[in-house]
């Protein structure tokens, strides 16, 4: 194995320690606590772990959070009203609504009813707009994370070749948004793209987002390029005894790994640096509420 493991894990622990700095001294300068509320329909086990861990990491560097937990059959009505009184409440500066929602609720309508100042997950039509124009927004957290890791990896990532693999809007289309305007060449690859392997093998950087285990080989891959590795797939582990899992990417590890510069793993790639983003989107939504400074190299 040739490739720098670049470990999102302790990336993403700096990321939180200087979200928690910047927090301290919002609080001692300006009396001013960031807030998240984060609203949770019905009781989708992943859902509810990543709820979980979202609010424990808000708390850890200093932040209000605020759960709302509504069973699976509120009407959207009331989800509409709740995200409402969010909008209108001082005391919370980033909002987000679990996904997926149960069938009968309309996740556009939901989404688009929270206030795009607030909207910490980046996906209001306003802020996808603002981002694909080169306008201050608010940015998708999974996608920023991959900026900060790539950024800290490069520096500047101007005239790179980008493949992006995967259109969809929480991952891929936002992604590729960065990268164009991080002054990369970007190609959006996707599961009608001919011949993914001579596209993905132009690639300085290969972002791969597809939700299929091990799809993308080592012989895909250009070398020296820095992979980023963005899906999380379940697949049977018998070695580790029986009905047992275990997690993998969209990338086929170690023979990425024997010929890419550089590598995020899964887990302890990607996975962890969202949440630290979410955290940095919230403080971010804080001091733009507020008139303050935005924390440095937290942003897009
Ligand atoms: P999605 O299903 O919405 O989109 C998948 C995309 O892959 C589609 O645009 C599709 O065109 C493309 N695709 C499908 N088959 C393909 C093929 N054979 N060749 C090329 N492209 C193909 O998925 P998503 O929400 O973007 O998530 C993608 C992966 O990233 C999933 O594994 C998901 O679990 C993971 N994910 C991880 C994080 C994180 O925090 N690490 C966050 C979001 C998503």
């Amino acid at each position: 194995m040739s490739a720098q493991v670049i470990d999102g894990k302790a990336f993403a622990a700096d990321v939180r320690g200087r979200v928690a700095e910047h927090v301290a001294r919002l609080k001692a300068d300006h009396d001013l606590t960031p807030g998240l509320a984060v609203v949770l329909v019905g009781e989708d086990p992943a859902s509810q772990v990543y709820v979980r861990s979202k609010g424990k990491m808000t708390v850890e560097v200093g932040m209000n959070s605020f759960e709302h937990k509504l069973d699976a059959g509120t009407s959207e009505k009331d989800l509409l009203e709740l995200i409402g009184q969010l909008n209108a409440d001082p005391s919370v500066h980033g909002i987000l609504v679990q996904l997926p929602l149960p069938r009968h609720l309309n996740e556009d309508l939901v989404i688009n009813s929270i206030d795009p100042a607030k909207d910490v997950d980046g996906f209001h039509i306003s802020n996808v707009g603002l981002l694909a124009t080169g306008q201050k927004s608010m940015v998708p957290c999974t996608p920023l994370g991959c900026l900060m890791m790539l950024r800290n990896q490069h520096g500047s990532l101007s005239g790179m070749d980008a493949v992006v693999i995967g259109r969809s809007n929480i991952v891929g289309k936002p992604m590729a948004q960065l990268l164009l305007r991080d002054s990369c060449t970007v190609t959006i690859a996707h599961s009608r793209t001919k011949d993914l392997a001579e596209v993905v093998r132009r690639a300085d950087i290969v972002v791969a987002a597809v939700g299929r285990p091990e799809m993308v080989p080592g012989d895909w891959i250009k070398p020296g390029a820095t992979v980023i590795d963005v899906g999380i797939n379940r697949v049977d582990a018998p070695e580790k005894g029986e009905g047992k899992t275990r997690l993998v990417g969209d990338c086929l590890y170690e023979s990425c790994a024997e010929v890419a510069g550089a590598i995020t793993p899964v887990p302890g790639g990607v996975g962890p640096m969202t949440i630290a983003c979410l955290l940095a989107n919230t403080l971010t939504a804080c001091c733009r509420e507020n008139g303050l400074a935005e924390p440095e190299g937290l942003t897009a």
